[in-house]
């Protein structure tokens, strides 16, 4: 079997998650491109892979819950923050218009951006730098998505640069469990809170 193919049952069966749409955009993604040489054995398992200056890539059911909470048509403009090896923004780019991803640590951002050009991702697009004050030249964005975890506060200008009904999803809370948390900004541009079972992530990095 095609390892993707096995990734995808786990995420069904052990998980029970239903997405079709995310699950066959994981089908179509290489997730060993996003993977360190050593931890090659690793790229379809069920758990998280480090991808060098402690940092790690998300496992595959993280990445999708978080996707599917996005809720994505195809059509939309999707603000990451925390590119990490890439994988999750690739995963975006087959599901959105456009993706905008931002990477706090130079190397890491340098990285993505190569291998996403490699596979041939032209609507991606990576910039490095703190993902505290969003992208304003690209807002608004219908979706945003943070991959670190946040302790106190989703910073306020990433809630500024979201479209009214738009979705932004985070994992937040103190210490190492995250509650999976998404917002809805309505159409009087209040947010509509909605939180989903403990994650773990790594931290989020403020400036
Ligand atoms: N989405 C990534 C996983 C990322 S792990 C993937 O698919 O591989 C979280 C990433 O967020 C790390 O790479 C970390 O360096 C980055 N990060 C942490 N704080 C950040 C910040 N303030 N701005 C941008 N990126 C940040």
């Amino acid at each position: 079997m095609d390892p993707k193919e096995e990734m995808v049952a786990v995420i069904r069966e052990k998980y029970g998650l239903e997405s079709p749409k995310v699950l066959s955009a994981m089908l179509e993604v290489p997730r060993h491109r996003f993977t360190p040489l050593k931890y090659q054995a690793f790229a379809y398992q069920d758990r998280p892979i480090p991808i060098g200056h402690g940092q790690t890539m998300s496992q595959p059911y993280t990445v999708a819950f978080m996707t599917h909470l996005l809720g994505l048509k195809g059509e939309e403009k999707v603000l990451e923050i925390g590119t990490g090896s890439g994988y999750q923004a690739a995963i975006l780019a087959r599901l959105a218009k456009q993706v905008y991803t931002i990477e706090i640590i130079k190397s890491l951002a340098q990285a993505a951006k190569k291998r996403l050009a490699s596979l041939g991702f032209t609507n991606v697009h990576v910039k490095q730098g703190s993902g505290e004050f969003g992208w304003p030249e690209k807002a608004p964005f219908d979706a945003i998505l943070i991959t670190a975890g946040i302790d106190d506060k989703v910073p306020q200008a990433l809630f500024s640069q979201l479209r009214k009904g738009g979705v932004l999803v985070a994992p937040i809370g103190p210490g190492y469990d995250k509650v999976m948390t998404k917002f809805i900004k309505t159409r009087n541009g209040k947010l509509k809170k909605q939180e989903y079972g403990i994650f773990h992530f790594v931290p989020f990095i403020k400036n």
